[in-house]
């Protein structure tokens, strides 16, 4: 028999890597086997494989659902939250109650985007009890996945939503106010920091502010030097 092709050889590893994907904890995350290929929808989904049944905190034993995140592997945008709530766990996707609802509009009538079109996640890719604050156990013991799924996307911007997320991601300070205004940058990404939609609905009033926070996401996301925007 022919000795296979490069392609058949990858297709192989692929499926083999799949199997062995069922027993994956989240920090043991290797680096991809597609690192010379970089193809991210595959790699994306290599990663869901290894993590859907994660066990790898005591949110396990409470979740309906993990939240992976979802949408397009090749985006500019990264939208993160802080953790799934009520809706989100029953469904399994990220951002679809009320809150999510209004991300909906944001993206799609301040964005002028779908949400296909970029990739929405949380920090934590299980529902706290209660919708508690996420524990710093849970963050360590999750955080791998968030770090990976920056990594396939790599996207133009990152927006974090709510002070949680970005406390995670940048730790400079645990008020929201100590990131806003500013591009911060996580492994030389770009960062713009903004209210979590949750936050939005208890107050409107902070629809002026988030909508300038768009504003600059949607200028990084056109071409705009991230260093040279300064403070707004
Ligand atoms: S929150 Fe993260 S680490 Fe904990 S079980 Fe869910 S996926 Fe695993």
């Amino acid at each position: 028999m022919d000795n296979p092709s490069p392609k058949q050889q990858i297709k192989a590893l692929l499926e083999e890597l799949m199997e062995e994907g069922e027993q994956y904890l989240p920090y043991k995350i290797k680096s991809s086997p597609l690192k010379n290929f970089h193809q991210p929808q595959q790699e994306l989904d290599l990663l869901y494989q290894q993590v859907k049944n994660c066990q790898s905190c005591k949110l396990a034993a409470t979740r309906k659902n993990l939240v992976f995140g979802e949408g397009n592997a090749n985006a500019n945008l990264v939208m993160v939250g802080e953790a799934p709530g009520a809706d989100e766990d029953a469904t399994g996707k990220p951002f679809v109650g009320r809150a999510g609802k209004l991300l909906t509009d944001i993206i799609t009538k301040g964005m002028e985007l779908s949400r296909d079109e970029i990739f929405i996640c949380n920090v934590l890719k299980c529902r706290p009890p209660l919708n508690r604050d996420p524990e710093k156990d849970e963050i360590d013991a999750c955080m791998g996945i968030l770090q990976k799924q920056l990594e396939i996307i790599n996207p133009k911007v990152i927006c974090t939503l709510g002070r949680f997320s970005a406390f995670v991601l940048l730790g400079k300070g645990k008020k929201l106010g100590d990131y806003r205004g500013k591009v911060h940058f996580y492994r030389n990404i770009p960062v713009v920091v903004t209210y979590h939609p949750s936050a939005l609905l208890r107050n409107p009033n902070l629809k002026r502010p988030t909508w300038d926070d768009v504003k600059i996401i949607l200028r990084i996301m056109s071409g705009d030097d991230p260093n040279q925007i300064g403070y707004w």
